[in-house]
């Protein structure tokens, strides 16, 4: 569980990433996954993990293909 009263940490390291109403200092990753009939063994499950963008990298680093790419030029 990486979401504890409104404050998300990092799956991958534990450090904290954010609290509820203050402003983000640090980029992070969201994956979100509500599994489906064709998942294996995990049918109607709702995953979900943060990753800081240390762990993102390292994550990145074992992918067979890497992810796609491209200059966004409009920061939100
Ligand atoms: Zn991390």
């Amino acid at each position: 569980m990486s979401r504890q009263a409104g404050t998300v940490y990092c799956n991958g390291c534990g450090r904290r990433l954010c609290r509820e109403g203050a402003p983000e200092q640090v980029d992070f990753l969201t994956i979100e996954k509500e599994w489906g009939y064709f998942s294996k063994n995990k049918d109607g499950q709702m995953h979900r993990l943060d990753l800081c963008e240390e762990c993102y990298d390292r994550l990145v680093q074992q992918l067979f293909i890497a992810p796609e790419s491209e200059e966004v030029t409009e920061l939100f």
